[in-house]
C-alpha cells in the first residue's frame, strides 16, 4: 500500500524529521484558504501516486493565496502519467541552497534492508542510478540494530555533508527515516528531496512511504487511510474476495487453488511457450462467488486470449468451482476460450454440470497448458 506524500509526511512529522506543514485541498477555493493561512509563497502539490510530479506540471510555486487558488485550479483535474490528481496538498514554499536524496529499501534480491544517500536530489532515484549510478551512496543497515551511528556517518561524509553539525543532523534525520521504515512495515521511506537550507539546517521537501500489505494487519490506522487508487482495480476486487492475485505481462489467465500448485502451473505455462497473464490461488475450500469473482478478475485483463483453470479439488469441491464457472459465464460476456483440468474431491459432479459450457476439458495439467498455449497462439 502507497502513502500519499502528506500522509508520509505526516509519519514522518512523528518520528522528529523536519518536515513542512500545510494542508491538502480537494478544491482550488480550498488551497486559497490553506495558502492564506500560511502566509506567503506556498508550493502547490499534486497528491498523485507517481513520481517526477514536478516535471510533469503537478508541482507549482505560488506567491500569494490568489495564485495558490488559480494554480490549484490548473493541477487539479491535471492527468499525470494516467492519474487523475484528486488532491492538493498546499505548503509553505522553502528557499534552499542544495536537494539531496535520502531512501530506505527493502532490498529482495540482498535480502538486506539498503540505507541511500545520493547528492543529486530532487530527481528520482532510478533516474541517478541510470545515468551516474557512483553517485548513489549504499549501506547495508542491520534490523534490529538500527543504522548506527558511523554508518549515518559514512552517508553523510559520501554526500559531501562534512559540517560536523549538518552531519549530525543527517544522522539523526537517516536514523528516524529508518526507524519509522522498521516500524510501519514498510518496504520503502524515502525523503526526495531532502534540502540544506541558507542556515545549513536540513528539511524534507518530499517524502514516499510504501507499506508491506502483509503486515498492513498491524498497523489498522495506516490501513484506514488507504486512497484506494494506489492499486489497480483487479488488486482491489482481489483483495476484497479474498483471492491472492498478482497481475503479470503474458496473455494466459489462470486459476488455481493453492499457491504451490499456482506456482507449478505458471512454470508448466511457460514451459510449452506460453506466458501466464497472473498469478491467481483462489486459497482452499473456495465457494461459487470466490471462482465467479476470479474469473471476472482475470477477464478483465484485455491482454488474456486465454483461460487456464488448474482445480486440485481436497477441501475444495470440483462441482462448487464448477457452480462458480457456470455463474461467471452467465454475467460475462466473451468468446475467450478456456481449458479447464478439474481433479479430486466432487470432481465426476463437476464435470458433469460442465458438460454443455463452452470449457475445453484436459486431462493433466500437461494436456490444459498445452491446449491454453495453443489456444492463445491461435488468437495472434
Ligand atoms: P516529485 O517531482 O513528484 O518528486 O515532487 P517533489 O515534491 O519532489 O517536487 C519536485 C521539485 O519541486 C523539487 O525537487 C523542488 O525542486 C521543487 N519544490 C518542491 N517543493 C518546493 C519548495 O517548497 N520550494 C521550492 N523552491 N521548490 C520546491
Ligand atoms: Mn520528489
Amino acid at each position: 500500500m502507497k502513502l500519499h506524500e502528506y500522509q508520509a509526511r505526516d509519519v514522518l512529522a512523528k518520528y522528529k524529521i523536519p518536515v513542512t506543514g500545510g494542508g491538502v485541498a480537494t478544491t482550488p477555493a480550498e488551497a486559497r484558504a490553506i495558502a492564506e493561512q500560511i502566509g506567503g509563497r506556498v508550493v502547490v502539490k499534486a497528491q498523485v501516486f507517481v513520481g517526477g510530479r514536478g516535471k510533469a506540471g503537478g508541482v507549482k510555486l505560488a506567491d500569494t493565496p490568489e495564485q495558490a487558488e488559480q494554480m490549484a485550479g490548473q493541477i487539479l483535474g491535471m492527468d499525470i502519467k494516467g492519474l487523475t490528481v484528486e488532491k492538493v496538498l498546499i505548503a509553505e514554499a522553502i528557499t534552499y541552497e542544495r536537494e539531496i536524496y535520502l531512501g530506505v529499501i527493502m532490498d529482495r534480491a540482498a535480502k538486506q534492508i539498503i540505507v541511500m544517500a545520493s547528492a543529486e536530489g530532487g530527481v528520482e532515484i532510478e533516474e541517478v542510478a541510470k545515468t551516474n549510478p557512483e553517485a548513489i551512496i549504499k549501506i547495508a543497515a542491520h534490523s534490529t540494530l538500527g543504522l548506527l551511528d558511523y554508518q549515518a556517518r559514512d552517508l553523510a561524509f559520501g554526500i559531501g555533508l562534512t559540517d560536523g553539525k549538518q552531519a549530525r543532523q543527517f544522522a539523526q534525520i537517516a536514523a528516524a527515516l529508518f526507524k519509522s521504515f522498521i516500524e510501519t512495515d514498510a518496504t520503502l521511506a524515502e525523503i526526495n528531496p531532502l534540502v540544506v537550507l541558507a542556515n545549513g539546517s536540513l528539511q524534507a521537501l518530499d517524502s514516499k512511504i510504501v507499506l508491506d500489505d502483509s503486515a498492513l494487519f498491524r498497523h489498522p490506522e495506516l490501513e484506514a487511510i488507504r486512497d484506494a487508487s494506489d492499486e489497480p482495480l483487479a488488486e482491489q476486487q482481489a483483495r476484497e474476495a479474498g483471492i491472492t492475485f498478482i497481475k503479470l505481462e503474458g496473455d494466459i489467465g489462470c486459476m488455481v487453488n493453492g499457491a504451490g500448485l499456482a506456482m507449478a502451473t505458471m512454470d508448466v505455462v511457460k514451459l510449452y511457450g506460453g506466458e501466464p497473464a497472473n498469478f491467481l490461488d483462489i486459497g482452499g475450500g473456495a465457494g461459487k462467488d470466490k471462482v465467479k469473482a476470479a474469473l471476472q478478475i482475470i477477464l478483465s485483463d484485455p491482454n488474456v486470449k486465454a483461460v487456464m483453470f488448474n482445480i486440485f479439488g481436497g477441501i475444495t469441491r470440483v462441482d462448487e468451482v464448477a457452480r462458480g464457472i457456470i455463474a461467471a459465464l452467465d454475467e460475462v460476456q466473451t468468446d475467450v476460450p478456456m481449458i479447464a483440468r478439474l481433479v479430486g474431491t466432487n470432481e465426476e459432479a463437476g464435470r458433469a454440470l460442465l458438460v454443455d459450457s463452452v470449457l475445453i476439458p484436459a486431462s493433466s495439467l500437461a494436456d490444459a497448458a498445452q491446449k491454453a498455449v495453443a489456444a492463445a497462439q491461435a488468437r495472434g
